[in-house]
């Protein structure tokens, strides 16, 4: 018999476990969401409890399991299974074993551990709009901006495990706005849900009126739902961000593009329920940069492993 797939998606809010044939159809899925104020030790037993409540409910023993993929959005040591550094749970998890513990519980079981960007661009790339392309990007826009290269079937993760971190690519030198990273400029500080508040602020500053009341002070509430609802009432400063972010996220594809020059773009993450004049607006901007150097038509094309995607790209890890 053909060895289940079994991806974990480690994130902030909720902790899921699933398997998945080897064709990638989802088998069984759970999920807790109490884990999010626990150290590493304690995440560590969340999906050790997790895991084994997925395999007693499904009569499977870890020997029918091809292996165990883990993605979180982290900074990873691939190799060493370990978390550098990740701030997505209560208390930040700092060069963390995390392959080596959970391995006690699972002797011989094959674990892999990535960040959860490098594994939806390998979901994408195995069942999802990457299917038969050898060399593409993922770029996941949401509340953050993050990214995986895949070339030649493989993901691409650079020396430190950095590759493909296409948030933290400076667009603007002289922007107001820092980044997480302390950097500013960043495409995610200009592009990204995180930053919808401050950018919202500073046209504001800029002398652009809100119609929908919004001041300084309550900017705060201007995330990705509350912009998409401004920009449809017609609000000035929500559709300032929109089409910036568009212009920013175009301008990165670009940027990618004369990079890697990769047979494929795939876009993802939650700020694409902005909606198709904004997807379209993100191409638009992309091949006003091109100018005649494309030979050929690099696509742009949206994911496709859809709400599962973290589970999926998580399990596939282990066929890489
Ligand atoms: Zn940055």
């Amino acid at each position: 018999m053909d060895k289940f797939l079994c991806g974990v998606d480690l994130g902030g809010t909720k902790l899921a476990a699933a398997l998945f044939t080897p064709q990638g159809e989802l088998v069984a899925k759970d999920m807790v969401h109490d884990h999010s104020d626990k150290d590493g030790d304690g995440q560590v037993l969340a999906i050790r409890d997790l895991l084994t409540t997925l395999f007693r409910n499904n009569n499977i023993v870890p020997a029918d399991v091809a292996g165990v993929g883990i993605a979180l959005a982290a900074h990873i040591n691939f190799k060493k299974g370990m978390i550098i550094t990740t701030s997505n749970f209560v208390h930040t998890i700092t060069d963390f074993p995390l392959v080596e513990k959970l391995g006690a519980f699972f002797p011989g079981m094959k674990i892999v551990l990535d960040n959860d960007a490098n594994a939806q661009a390998f979901g994408e790339h195995k069942f999802g709009a990457g299917q038969g392309c050898e060399s593409l990007v993922f770029v996941t826009v949401s509340t953050g901006i993050g990214g995986g290269i895949a070339l030649n079937g493989k993901l691409h993760r650079g020396r430190t495990g950095t590759a493909g971190e296409v948030g933290h690519s400076i667009i603007d030198l002289d922007s107001e706005i820092q980044c997480t990273c302390g950097n500013y400029g960043c495409t995610m500080a200009l592009a990204s849900g995180l930053f919808f508040p401050d950018l919202y602020r500073m046209h504001l500053k800029r002398g652009v009126e809100s119609s929908i009341g919004i001041t300084t002070e309550t900017a705060d509430k201007m995330n990705g739902p509350a912009i998409k609802k401004g920009w449809q009432e017609g609000d000035p400063v929500s559709k300032a961000i929109v089409e910036q972010s568009a212009a920013v996220v175009g301008a990165e594809l670009f940027n990618i593009f004369s990079m890697l020059d990769p047979e494929l773009i795939i876009l993802g993450g939650g700020l694409m329920a902005l909606g198709e004049e904004y997807q379209n607006r993100i191409r638009d901007e992309f091949r006003c940069h091109t100018y005649k150097m494309m030979v050929g038509e690099m696509e742009i094309k949206l994911a496709e492993t859809g709400v599962d995607a973290g589970l999926i790209g998580a399990a596939v890890l282990v066929l890489e």
